[in-house]
């Protein structure tokens, strides 16, 4: 048996990222950026007010005692458009936030710091000295032309989209989705629109593994369920030739008709470990016909739980990211683990942050089989190995499910 952390990195060496591909910037949210991103100009393009008010000659704001100064305005510049004329001293210029800063105007004084007969007023008395550049925004002042504002290898958030979007980058250079196969194996799976019949039961696995591709932002392909006999294994992973990824549930144990080992192992080059791990101790992992190919237990519980620690560090790997493990923290164990496994166990938990710490609560039944322990569950608790108990209020490390990697 090997361990969780040796079977992810003999996978992962084995993993290398996807083509580039120009994509529309709305639907680049949550790739990795394929080159870096580098500003073509000064952003903000111009410098511009950042209030409603009057631009002016800051000198002319100078307080002398008896009656503040008073300056004619002779027009007004709103956002969008560019002064007409200069702003000489002794006047000033009606402007609007994100209006262009005129010529000859050093300053912008806001509106709340003046007085004037009304909006079309010729007038207007300064109340407050201001200072050269108040409330002017510089071009350049937050990107530079030349600036790598964007590096490679980034994921693209809708931060870094509203920075593309600034920058003009209607397409981003990415590294292109995963196309992901997703096959089930078994005589007794029937599709979820089937109504059961005595011993057959409903194909969770390929529904769920679609599911958690999508969330990992990969492209799933649910293309079907193979029957347990050689022809049907083989005509189903013919099939899924040509796509960057092929994940298969179930027929990796012992049974009498696991044959998807065997199918493996005639059509490309495949390793079988028994991880030392709870829930999901059988899996594969290989090529066939060049495709990276993860073959996960077929118990729901365990391919759910192995797709999260093996086959999403493998989607996000082969699409660029860098940061490729969920972060793990120090819980109480409110409730403890009395269930001793030898190997590491995987516990299906709560995880809270309460009173200073973050506290854990088991969601059930830890079966294999117990698809609804899975539910409201948002960590995995681990039991390390060798027949552990965490007693009540004891503390172990959990991985979070629903926090980004790291
Ligand atoms: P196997 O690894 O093929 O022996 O399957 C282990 C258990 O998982 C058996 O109880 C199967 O019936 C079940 N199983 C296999 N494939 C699926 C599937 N696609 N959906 C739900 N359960 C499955
Ligand atoms: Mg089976």
């Amino acid at each position: 048996m090997i361990s969780v952390e040796e079977a992810l990195t003999r996978i992962l060496a084995a993993i290398t990222p996807l083509s580039t591909a120009q994509v529309a910037l709305p639907t680049a949210l949550g790739m990795v950026l394929a080159q870096d991103i580098v500003a073509q100009e000064e952003i903000p393009p111009f410098a511009n007010s950042a209030m409603d008010g009057f631009a002016l000659h800051s000198k002319d704001s100078l307080q002398s005692p008896g009656s503040p100064p008073r300056l004619r305005v002779t027009g007004g510049v709103a956002a969008g458009y560019v002064a007409d004329h200069e702003v000489v001293e002794g006047t000033a210029l009606r402007i609007m936030t994100g209006a262009p800063v005129p010529p000859g105007a050093d300053s912008v004084i806001q509106v709340e710091l003046t007085r004037s007969g009304g909006p079309e007023s010729d007038w207007v008395e300064i109340l407050q000295e201001v200072a050269p550049g108040n409330n002017i925004r510089p071009a350049g002042e937050d990107m530079r032309r030349g600036q790598t504002v964007l590096a490679q290898g980034s994921e693209i958030g809708a931060w870094e989209i509203g920075i593309l979007a600034t920058l003009g980058w209607s397409h981003v250079p990415v590294v292109r989705r995963a196309r992901v196969a997703i096959l089930g194996t078994g005589d007794e799976v029937i599709d979820i629109d089937q109504p059961l019949s005595p011993g057959k039961i409903r194909n969770s696995n390929s529904y769920l593994l679609e599911g958690v591709v999508r969330q990992a932002g990969g492209e799933p392909y649910r293309l079907g369920v193979a029957r347990d006999t050689v022809e049907s294994l083989r005509e189903k992973f013919s099939e899924a030739a040509g796509y960057d990824l092929i994940l298969t549930s179930g027929g990796v144990s012992v049974g009498d008709f696991d044959l998807v080992k065997a199918i493996m192992a005639e059509q490309g080059k495949i390793d079988f470990w028994r991880i030392n791990m709870r829930p999901g101790k059988p899996l594969a992992f290989g090529r066939i016909a060049g495709v990276p190919l993860l073959g996960l237990p077929g118990n729901p519980v365990s391919s759910a739980v192995t797709f999260e620690l093996f086959g999403r560090p493998i989607i996000r790997k082969l699409q660029g990211h860098t940061r490729l493990q969920r972060p793990q923290v120090e819980v109480v164990v409110e409730d403890g683990v009395s269930e001793k496994a030898m190997r590491r166990h995987y516990v299906r938990a709560h995880v809270a942050w309460r009173d200073g710490h973050f506290v854990a609560r088991t969601t059930g039944n830890q079966g294999s089989h117990i698809m609804t322990s899975l539910l409201n569950a948002n960590a995995l608790i681990i039991v390390p190995e060798g027949g552990v108990e965490i007693p009540r209020g004891g503390s172990t490390r959990a991985i979070m499910l629903d926090w980004p990697e790291i």
